[in-house]
């Protein structure tokens, strides 16, 4: 096999990239016109901020000195007036005032998407044969940037409050015996209504996981990876501190959010904040890849932070996404309940219902479930499968993502009593 690769030129990494389970479902959406697609994690077109962005860009390039500066090359940081607004925004979030944040725009990052901030950590921070620690499931797209470092995930189960703190001591323990402590660099912890699970980490586990990390740092630092991609979309309940306001001064959370999932992910802009001595390194590699994110859509995102326009977008967006989380909720009931085995969970926000079939149903791209729902019933899903990193005795089967982004309520209906039958059809043989 690697000899098949030497000749054809490929390198290492890319063997390490290969399969990327993504590009097969987007593909399989190509194909299967027809199919409601409970499995994009696409945001609601109906939604998409047309209207603000047009109003802004208007504003924005009328001004010839805003015009020139939008779209010129940037900084490999990103701008600094956005970073600056970046900081209001997470002092919103956190619920503290801007100048008890305890870091300032010199820690932040702006990046394409913060998936791509995803990926540069990775690169930064992990060699191959390192491990980071992840949930029993995660989002799996970020198993793939693991992957392509030749990274080891090793996962930690999770529960309706997120990683279990206890399971999480007990993995690290037992690398400690095994001698491969020094290898854990990461633990990558998807704080808010996270993709897949729909759950959020408590306080409590949230303080426990900051503890651990910091604990558990004896050969080296282990930092914590922070994703909070879905933050902004709670539907229900309070806001809760970020891992890194708990880790205060210690500089031991990287943390990645974006305007993917509230604003627009065309405009694609996400941001992070990184301890000091990680966002040169970082630098220096995004330095490599663009030195530096599209100015123009950083241009757009700064002034409607600034004119307000975003926070008001988010409100809308965020009824939306209620109405067709309750949409779905509602539909698992009227279709699901009378399926024994089947359990989901109630997310307080994001875009996902994370739903378990009976053991003996697998869920993957050649299970007859799969074939059956994109085939006869027309209807897709994200296989609960490709959500775990491999372990022992293989990877559980029988989960699927359902996300309510994409589909109008009566989509949403319709997709979950087509999925009902699919299951009703494999159950009965
Ligand atoms: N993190 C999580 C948990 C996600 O679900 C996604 C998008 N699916 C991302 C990061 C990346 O999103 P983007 O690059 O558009 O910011």
């Amino acid at each position: 096999m690697s000899h098949v690769l030497h000749t054809s030129g490929l390198s290492q990494r890319s063997r390490w990239a290969a399969d990327q389970a993504i590009s097969f479902l987007m593909q399989q959406g190509v194909e299967n016109p027809g199919c409601i697609s409970l499995a994009a994690g696409l945001v609601d077109e109906d939604s998409l901020p047309a209207e603000p962005v047009r109003e802004t860009v208007v504003t924005l390039l009328s001004d010839s000195a805003s015009a020139r500066s939008a779209l010129q090359y940037g900084t490999t940081q990103g701008r600094l007036d956005l970073r600056g607004s970046l900081l209001d925004y997470m002092a919103a979030q956190e619920g503290v005032p801007r100048e008890t944040l305890g870091y300032d725009a010199s820690r932040m990052v702006v990046t394409t998407g913060s998936q791509q901030l995803l990926s540069l950590l990775c690169e930064t921070l992990l060699d191959p044969g390192d491990i980071c620690i992840v949930g029993a499931p995660t989002y799996f797209v970020f198993l793939g940037c693991l992957a392509g470092v030749g990274a080891e995930p090793i996962s930690v189960p999770l529960d309706e409050n997120g990683m279990q703190p206890e399971l999480l001591e007990q993995a690290l323990a037992r690398l400690n015996e095994l001698g491969r402590l020094p290898q854990v660099k990461m633990i990558y912890v998807v704080s808010e209504f996270d993709n897949p699970s729909g759950v959020s980490v408590s306080l409590e586990r949230r303080k426990a996981i900051v503890d651990i990390a910091n604990r558990w740092s004896i050969h080296n630092r282990i930092l914590i990876l922070e994703d909070a991609a879905y933050r902004d979309l709670r539907f229900d309940g309070n806001p809760l501190p970020s891992l890194l306001a708990l880790d205060g001064s210690k500089e031991q959370v990287l943390y990645t959010q974006t305007f993917s999932k509230t604003l627009s992910p065309g405009l694609r802009v996400g941001f992070g904040v990184l301890p000091k001595d990680v966002m040169k390194p970082v630098l220096d590699r995004k330095g490599n890849e663009d030195f530096g994110s599209a100015n123009f859509p950083q241009a757009i995102v700064t002034r409607m932070l600034k004119s307000g326009a975003f926070q008001e977008h988010v409100r809308h967006v965020r009824d939306s996404y209620t109405r067709k989380r309750d949409a779905m909720l509602a539909a698992a009931e009227k279709y699901f309940a009378d399926i024994p085995g089947v359990t989901w969970r109630r997310p307080s926000g994001g875009l996902y219902v994370w739903m378990s079939l009976p053991a003996s149903i697998p869920t993957g791209f050649q299970s007859p479930l799969f074939q059956a729902a994109v085939k006869q019933h027309g209807v897709m899903y994200v296989p609960g499968e490709l959500c775990f990193a491999p372990v022992q005795g293989g990877r559980p089967k029988n989960h699927m993502r359902l996300s309510y982004g994409v589909q109008t309520p009566e989509g949403i209906t319709d997709g979950m009593w087509r999925l009902s039958r699919a299951v009703k059809q494999v159950l009965a043989g």
